[in-house]
């Protein structure tokens, strides 16, 4: 398979961390047989610095001709000053926009080495596996009417929840094409016993389902969905939400796994997926070679499961991470008692090393 891949690294750790994914995606093409071609672009900040705007031309020109995007990440107090339209962050929901990327793929993974970082019990969490899928670009963050409008006694503040039938089915669908890649479930979290929108969610759901009799689909309300996923997270598989609703269960449900460092994501849509680990720019630690590069590198891995299809490489990634991790090696962010410290640098080395390896 040959596949182009387009770079955008950005600011802070972005360029420390993602030569690592890159070298980690070209072994893994060297041992399965699959050429990976990468090319370069400024973005976010480095943009802002070069051409005036965080999402030039040529770098969305190049993201739109690619195959997958991988993103490290944008931001930093350099930048923090400018006006909203120029912020290195708009070059995100700039993408976003320009690739039709509706999905967010967001999975929580608790590595069993890392279990203890949780605030959770390890018997709760170890194995925990879950993905929430999240609908991106719809819902109360973009209906209308809204507004905050002056009444007889003081202000009134509205928002409107939309869901059209296509925007449903479009996200059951990459829920349910997802599923297919891991473990076949799907649950389906909504408010339909309240609100007229989610009633409409929940049809649409298990009508699209018809075509997915191979995956299971259940049905939640959000309340209990997140009470759920504290109570006992090893019941889920995918997780299929609204905007706001995917905005809040995605943060809980990453945040049982410990560190932010860890997680990756992904947004899909159309041709052309996004790839990015969850966290930002981290100018605190930016330079230092302490960066926890292994979001990104799991980032590498999502490309290969959800863009290329490449599910056997992509488990071989995360099998490397886990025998990394099991190995005793820590970056500053997962350090514990008799762990062995290492750098940005050398984490991806190891997980080099590992590649394959029994
Ligand atoms: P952040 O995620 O950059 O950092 C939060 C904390 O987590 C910091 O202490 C940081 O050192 C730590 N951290 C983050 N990633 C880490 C990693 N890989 N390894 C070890 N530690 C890590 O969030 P912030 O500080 O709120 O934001 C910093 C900048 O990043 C801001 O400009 C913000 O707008 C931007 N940002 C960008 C994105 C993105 O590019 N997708 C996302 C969030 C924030």
């Amino acid at each position: 398979m040959k596949k182009k891949i387009a770079v955008l690294a950005g600011d802070g750790i972005g360029p420390e961390i993602v030569p690592a994914a890159i070298n980690v995606l070209e072994a893994i093409g060297a041992q399965c047989g699959h050429s990976f071609e990468f090319t370069s672009a400024l973005v976010g900040g480095q943009a802002i610095d070069a051409t005036g705007w965080p999402l030039p031309d040529e770098t969305l020109n190049l993201a739109k001709t690619s195959d997958a995007v991988l993103l490290g990440a944008v931001g930093g107090p350099k930048w923090e000053g400018l006006d909203y339209e120029r912020r290195p962050e708009r070059a995100l929901l700039g993408l976003r926009e320009k690739l039709g990327l509706f999905a967010n793929l967001r999975p929580a993974k608790l590595y069993s080495e890392l279990a203890d970082a949780s605030t959770l019990k390890r018997e709760v969490i170890d194995g925990i596996d879950v993905l929430v899928v999240r609908e991106l670009t719809g819902g109360i963050y973009f209906g209308k009417p809204k507004g905050i409008e002056a009444t007889a006694t003081g202000h009134r503040g509205f928002n409107t929840e939309v869901y059209t039938t296509e925007e449903i089915t479009r996200i059951a669908k990459v829920a349910f094409e997802t599923a297919r890649k891991r473990r076949k479930l799907v649950h389906s979290i909504d408010k339909a016993n309240v609100l007229e929108s989610s009633e409409l969610w929940r049809k649409v759901v298990i009508e699209v389902h018809k075509d997915y009799q191979d995956v299971e689909l259940k049905h939640m309300y959000v309340d209990n969905c997140a009470m759920q996923l504290i109570r006992n997270p090893k019941q889920f598989d995918v997780i299929v939400t609204t905007n706001l609703f995917g905005d809040i269960l995605s943060d809980e449900a990453a945040m049982l796994t410990g560190s932010i460092g860890m997680l990756p994501s992904a947004s899909v849509g159309s041709e052309v997926g996004m790839y990015e680990p969850i966290h930002g720019s981290a100018p605190d630690i930016a330079g230092k070679d302490m960066a926890n590069p292994i979001g990104m590198i799991a980032s590498g891995a999502m490309m290969l499961r959800y863009s290329f299809d490449l599910v056997k490489e992509a488990d071989l990634i995360e099998e490397s991470i886990q025998k990394v991790l099991a190995q005793g090696y820590r970056t500053k962010d997962i350090e514990a008692p008799g762990t062995k410290l290492v750098g940005t640098k050398e984490m991806g080395e190891l997980i080099l090393k590992n590649l394959g390896q029994e």
